[in-house]
């Protein structure tokens, strides 16, 4: 098996450079810790790893240099994902500040901004999670009802959000609510980067309530905010316009994570030949062929996201574009997962021991092939769900005719969608 694409003289010394790097500070303990592992912590090692990583530089890469990043192109930050697949430990990321608030700081942030809030991404200070989705605000999601008030130099936060992956490693939200109710939904809303715990460790005004998923584990919350306080400063593109900086966000979403997601895939594609041979079922014709179809689309999906990130580097946020990567990468792996079920026949139906210890006291412990099956019906929910991104493209990338808002028709104030799709 190769992982590694020819990318030019360039590349090839970033990558002589990084797998030596590699090679000689790669902690054994982390060896064979995936980063989806990785990015849920709890991982004996990974504090240690994390600030290796950190001081040799290799967080928030693709920033430019100037904001504490190390510019590297779209091809080098594929480099990097390989490299570091082929040296079989974990690429830790700073998680949603490296990869969804950073960026849309760097486009919409003032110089003041750039510099308060880019460095403490970068050395870990500040744990971003997102506070976007509310109980009725999901794909229309600028019908949402949480309710900002300004108050001197301070913003007052009140409302509920849900869905809130990963709040309860962090210490900030980037949360979205509504700052001015008169204006027209889209246009009154702020994009408030929120801290939620006060100097003396209190909380915030936040309540978080876990959710727990059918895989046993519950990575998200329902969040409950009361009198949240942030400083206007944490305002990001100006009061009551925070609806072109979520559309940069949510770009990233769906386009930002293009170079690594083949490397999973195709990880867990080798893994699934392995067992496939286990269970003897590489002779079956109708096996083979599934098989084959899946490699397929891992080298697609690798292709498709060096156009993307190329896109990033040369306009700076992801084109609507990153909505063909969203769609392709997550049926593929919902499809993957269900062949792999499949192949393993009556055994994909018994529940083992060898599943993550998170999932104690749910009464089952999948395995990670089960945990895959189940987790990946969720990949095209988030993000902007496969429905919204159909309408993307053939509205966006193919220029198909928009189509008819019925209810807002029905309420005779214009055929405006309004939903996440207005990238
Ligand atoms: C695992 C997971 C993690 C998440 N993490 C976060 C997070 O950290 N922060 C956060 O803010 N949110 C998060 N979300 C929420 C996620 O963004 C929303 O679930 C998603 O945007 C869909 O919104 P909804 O659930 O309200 O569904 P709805 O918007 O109510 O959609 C219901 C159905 O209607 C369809 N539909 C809606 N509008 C249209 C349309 N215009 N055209 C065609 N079909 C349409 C949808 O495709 C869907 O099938 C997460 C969700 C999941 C599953």
């Amino acid at each position: 098996m190769s992982l590694e694409l020819d990318l030019g003289p360039a590349a090839r010394a970033f990558r002589d450079e990084l797998r030596q790097w590699l090679e000689a500070n790669r902690p054994e303990s982390m060896v064979g810790i995936d980063a989806e592992r990785a990015s849920f912590g709890n991982v004996p090692g990974l504090e240690d790893w994390t600030r290796k990583l950190y001081e040799a530089g290799y967080m928030c890469v693709s920033w430019p240099k100037e904001y504490g990043g190390r510019g590297l192109s779209g091809v080098e930050v594929a480099v990097m994902n390989e490299e570091f697949a082929r040296a079989g430990v974990p690429r830790v990321t700073r998680g949603m500040g490296e990869w969804l608030v950073g960026p849309s700081i760097i486009v919409w942030g003032t110089d003041e901004q750039k510099a308060h809030f880019l460095p403490r991404i970068i050395d870990g200070t500040d744990r971003y999670c997102q506070g976007f989705s509310e109980p009725d605000a999901g794909s229309d999601l600028a019908g949402l009802k949480t309710r900002g008030v300004v108050d001197g130099e301070e913003v007052v936060i009140s409302g509920q959000k849900v869905w809130t992956s990963g709040a309860q490693a962090a210490n900030m939200m980037f949360c979205l609510c509504r700052t001015d109710p008169d204006a027209p939904k889209h246009k009154g809303i702020s994009y408030v980067l929120t801290p939620m715990f006060r100097e003396d460790g209190s909380s915030n005004g936040f309540e978080l309530r876990p959710i727990k998923q059918m895989t046993g584990q519950a990575h998200f919350t329902e969040t409950f905010i009361t009198e949240a306080r942030a400083p206007v400063f944490n305002v990001i593109g100006g009061l009551h316009n925070g609806w072109r900086v979520t559309m940069t966000t949510l770009g990233n979403e769906r386009g930002g994570n293009a170079t690594t997601q083949h490397v999973q895939y195709t990880r867990q594609f080798w893994d699934a030949v392995e067992l496939t041979r286990k269970y003897g079922r590489e002779g079956d014709p109708r096996v083979r062929q599934q098989l084959a179809w899946a490699f397929t689309h891992c080298e697609i999906m690798r292709f498709q996201g060096l156009k993307v990130l190329s896109e990033v580097v040369a306009k700076k946020e992801p084109g609507p574009a990153a909505s063909i990567n969203k769609m392709f990468w997550s049926e593929y792996a919902q499809r993957f997962a269900e062949i792999v079920m499949n192949i393993r026949g009556a055994d994909s139906m018994i529940t083992s021991d060898a599943g993550p210890s998170e999932t104690e006291g749910s009464g089952y412990q999948p395995d990670p092939w089960q945990s895959a099956f189940l987790s990946t019906r969720s990949v095209t929910i988030w993000g902007g769900t496969a429905q919204v991104q159909r309408n993307i493209v053939g509205e966006r990338v193919l220029g198909l005719p928009k189509e008819p808002d019925m209810e807002a028709q029905r309420r005779g104030v214009g055929a405006d969608a309004d939903t996440r799709e207005k990238a």
